[in-house]
């Protein structure tokens, strides 16, 4: 009740939810009343629980940010909802987000973008503003996100937040609308690592459903979170920061709170290597080229016929229908990746822009497998800037593009990331957030060192 009324009180503002969820209260009481008759649930039971609109749900509409699935009811629920739901979470609300997960600040949600709760005329990050906004503005303890290039992360920086994205395959992206297959991961947002990290129990580990997902038996992530936060595991541990990373771009700020997490962590005995990783100021360029074409591919499927919004032309052809509704149902920046991602992937440019770019992709790998042979883990600013001004970058594509720099070799390479906040920058009292990678399937690893900086 008391996330509800903060939602009544703040969402006119932030704008967080495209959905609130009119029987939560039923939903949290049968789960008093199985907790009262002696089932064990577990840590998380009854806690309310924030939903990206990317995610599939039997109750609410899943638009994936989009006019071209208004209203639209899944006949299933995505597996990470059906996991919380298990465990006892209290679905409250579907969060905003840009249309089908395409941006860095919502601003491209078909329903208006969300505001960030620290400065309501700055963006809240992107894709995933609504569940970062909704965590940060009290309405929500706990969020599910994706992240295909940031969209976790990003906005946990620019909100005072921690997002998580996982090793890829370590959470089932079933009944996760698809933006760009290889890429996609689904995972948690919350005010602590200790928080993601039980959320991440929850919803991780082996989905027969996705055909990706590994059948790893993972660790328990709070586990290794309450170990961060009790032991030194920072002495020893070697922190590899990038040579490469332009200096320019940066803003002083996020730099700055950036030396001085760095610093921290060597004043409690960490050791900060410099590494080398050449590529990844390609990461961006091949990454712009890999996901139009796999969101081109996946987004063939809103036709007018299986799914959606219909419109109709009296006398046209299937044809017709097909453009008349995909014109009216996707914005400017789905219409702007679908025509990149045909482009690159048609006959006769196949070869120069998908497959370079996949080539691109193969060093960046290489890139974190020699840093990885040197350190334990990376440390990198989230990203370059704090919130922008809403409306700030909106009409430079390339711009918004740029503020991925430091998130998408992550996911180009499928290692995990997590975002945590790292103070505020002097200039503009703004969130910043520092990023740390890992190794392929050392998940664990991130909780442990996040929950020791944090
Ligand atoms: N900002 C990136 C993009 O626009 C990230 C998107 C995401 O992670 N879903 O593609």
């Amino acid at each position: 009740q008391a996330h509800l009324d903060r939602i009544a009180a703040v969402d006119g503002d932030v704008h967080a939810f495209l959905h609130v969820s009119d029987h939560a209260l039923d939903v949290a009481a049968d789960i008093d009343r199985r907790r009262a008759a002696g089932e064990h649930l577990g840590a998380l039971a009854g806690v309310p629980l924030a939903i990206k609109d990317v995610l599939v749900t039997t109750d609410m509409p899943s638009t994936s940010g989009s006019k071209i699935l208004e209203g639209f009811m899944s006949p299933y629920d995505a597996t990470v909802v059906a996991r919380s739901r298990a465990a006892g979470l209290v679905p409250l609300g579907k969060t905003n987000m840009d249309e089908f997960a395409m941006g860095s600040s919502t601003e491209h949600s078909a329903y208006g973008p969300t505001h960030n709760p620290w400065d309501l005329d700055r963006i809240p990050g992107g894709s995933g503003g609504g569940s970062a906004a909704a965590v940060a503005a009290f309405e929500t303890p706990i969020a599910l996100g994706s992240d295909t290039g940031g969209s976790i992360r990003q906005p946990a920086h620019v909100t005072g937040t921690v997002g998580m994205k996982p090793t890829y395959g370590g959470v089932s992206r079933y009944g996760a609308i698809a933006l760009a297959s290889s890429l996609d991961q689904v995972g948690p947002v919350s005010r602590t690592v200790l928080d993601s990290a039980l959320l991440h129990d929850v919803i991780g580990g082996h989905d027969p459903h996705d055909a990706t997902s590994l059948t790893d038996q993972w660790p328990s992530f709070a586990d290794a979170a309450r170990e961060g936060a009790r032991g030194d595991v920072l002495k020893g541990l070697r922190v590899g920061v990038i040579t490469e990373l332009p200096d320019s771009g940066f803003q002083a700020g996020v730099s700055a709170s950036f030396r001085e997490a760095l610093d921290a962590m060597a004043a409690q005995g960490a050791e900060i290597v410099e590494i080398s990783a050449p590529h990844f100021e390609y990461g961006v360029a091949a990454y712009y080229l890999i996901l139009p074409a796999e969101a081109s591919s996946n987004l063939a499927k809103f036709d007018s016929v299986r799914f959606g919004m219909r419109v109709n032309v009296p006398g046209g052809t299937v044809e017709d229908v097909m453009a008349a509704t995909r014109d009216a149902g996707f914005g400017p920046e789905v219409k702007r990746r679908v025509i990149l991602g045909t482009y690159a992937l048609s006959a006769g440019y196949y070869d120069a822009y998908y497959g370079s770019a996949q080539k691109v992709r193969t060093l960046i790998q290489q890139d974190f497998e020699n840093a990885f042979s040197q350190v334990d883990i990376i440390a990198t600013p989230s990203a370059p800037t704090t919130a922008f001004r809403l409306g700030e970058k909106i009409d430079d594509p390339l711009q918004m593009y740029l503020n991925d720099v430091t998130t998408i070799p992550a996911n180009l390479a499928g290692v995990p990331g997590i975002s945590i906040p790292s103070g505020l920058a002097a200039e503009d009292g703004l969130p910043v957030g520092i990023q740390f990678l890992a190794p392929l399937r050392e998940d664990a690893r991130l909780y442990r060192v996040g929950a020791a900086v944090e």
